[in-house]
C-alpha cells in the first residue's frame, strides 16, 4: 500500500500536515522543508510482431498478480527513461529492442504505488529469446486486436494509440494483399521499407483492379452507353474498341511505362465515327461515362477509405483526366478529318 512520510528525512522530527500552495502537504517546522510528493517514472513498451501480435507478460507479483500487461517497470535515478523501457523488456521477456517512437505519456494514481507517470514507447524487437524473466510468470505474443484484459489502463490506452497510428497502413496493406494474394506479406513489408511512395502504391492497386476486372468494367460501361445514349446504339462495336484501347493504355500510363500515349487508335476510331456520321457530342458524352465507370468501379471495391488515400486519389484522378483529355482530342480530331 502507498505510504505517507511521517518523519523529516533531515532531522528525524515528526512532520505536520498543512495547507501549502493550495494542497495538504507534509512539512517539517524545524527545517522549514516541504516534502513534495512527485509521481514515480515508469517506462513501458509496445512490441508488435509481423503477425500483428503484441508482446505481453503475466505478472508474478502484486499489484495485479496473475494479470497480463505490457513489459513495464520503474526508471532508476540516472537512467534514461528510454533505456529503462528496453531494460525492462529484456528483464521481463528476454527480448532486446530498439525504440521506434514515443506512444504516450500518462499519469495515474495507483492504490499500491501512489502517483505514477507512465511513458510508453513503440519498440522493435531486434534480438534476444522470448522467455519470462524474474518478475514475469509468462511472456508471449497475443493478437493485438484480441488480447486478454490488461493490468494497467495506461497500457490499454497506449495500445489504442498504437492501433490508431497503424490503422491506415494496415488497411492499405490488407487491400493490397487482397488484390495480390500471390505477394506474401514479407514482400510487401520489404516494399514499404524501400519507401515506395503512396502514389505509386495506389497506382499499382488501380492498375491491378483494371487488369483483373477489365471485361466487367467494359461491359458495364457499354450497357450504360446503350441505355442512356440511344444514338450510339448502332455503333457499340467501334465504342467497345475505343474503350478497350483506353483500358489497355491507361494501365501503361499509370505504371509510368509510357510518357506518351499511343493516340493513333483513337484518331482512327474518330475517323470511323465521322464516316458513319455519328453525333460527336454523344461520343464525347460516352467518353465521360467511360472515365466515370473506372472510378465507380474502383470506389465500389471499398479500398480507398482513409483521408490520405482519398487525397492521393485526387492526384491520381488528375492523371486519368489528362489521359482522357488526350483521347477526346484525338477522337474529335479524327472525326473532323472526315468532315472537312
Ligand atoms: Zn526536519
Amino acid at each position: 500500500m502507498h505510504k505517507k512520510k511521517k518523519f523529516c528525512a533531515y532531522c528525524g522530527k515528526p512532520l505536520i500536515s498543512t495547507q501549502i500552495e493550495g494542497k495538504v502537504r507534509e512539512y517539517c517546522t524545524h527545517c522549514d522543508v516541504v516534502f513534495y510528493e512527485n509521481p514515480l517514472p515508469v517506462s513501458s513498451s509496445v512490441v508488435v510482431n509481423d503477425k500483428r501480435e503484441v508482446l505481453l507478460v503475466k505478472r508474478r507479483n502484486e499489484p495485479y498478480k496473475g494479470m497480463w500487461c505490457l513489459p513495464i517497470g520503474f526508471a532508476e535515478t540516472g537512467e534514461d527513461i528510454r533505456e529503462a523501457a528496453l531494460r525492462e523488456l529484456k528483464e521481463e521477456a528476454g527480448i532486446e529492442g530498439e525504440i521506434v517512437r514515443l506512444i504516450d505519456v500518462d499519469t495515474v494514481d495507483n492504490y499500491y504505488y501512489g502517483s505514477l507517470a507512465i511513458v510508453t514507447y513503440e519498440v522493435r524487437a531486434v534480438g534476444g529469446v522470448l522467455r519470462p524473466g524474474d518478475d514475469a510468470a509468462e511472456a508471449r505474443y497475443f493478437p493485438i486486436l484480441d488480447h486478454p484484459p490488461l493490468a494497467w489502463t495506461s497500457n490499454e490506452k497506449a495500445i489504442g494509440i498504437y492501433l490508431d497510428f497503424y490503422r491506415d497502413t494496415w488497411a492499405m496493406l490488407d487491400s493490397f494483399k487482397q488484390l495480390s494474394p500471390e505477394l506474401s506479406s514479407g514482400e510487401i513489408l520489404l516494399d514499404s521499407r524501400k519507401k515506395i511512395s503512396q502514389r505509386s502504391f495506389l497506382s499499382n492497386i488501380l492498375v491491378k483492379i483494371i487488369e483483373r476486372d477489365f471485361e466487367q468494367i467494359s461491359e458495364k460501361w457499354l450497357g450504360e452507353v446503350g441505355k442512356n445514349i440511344p444514338s450510339l446504339k448502332d455503333h457499340l462495336d467501334v465504342l467497345e474498341r475505343i474503350n478497350t484501347d483506353i483500358l489497355r493504355n491507361i494501365q501503361l500510363w499509370l505504371k509510368g511505362y509510357r510518357k506518351k500515349i499511343e493516340l493513333s487508335p483513337f484518331l482512327d476510331a474518330g475517323s470511323e465515327l465521322g464516316k458513319r456520321r455519328v453525333f460527336l457530342p454523344d461520343v464525347l458524352n460516352a467518353m465521360a461515362l467511360s472515365r466515370k465507370s473506372i472510378w465507380i468501379h474502383v470506389l465500389g471495391q471499398n479500398i480507398l477509405l482513409s483521408p490520405l488515400e482519398i487525397y492521393t486519389t485526387l492526384e491520381l484522378n488528375n492523371r486519368i483526366i489528362l489521359f482522357y483529355d488526350k483521347v477526346v482530342y484525338s477522337l474529335s480530331f479524327g472525326y473532323m478529318g472526315q468532315s472537312f
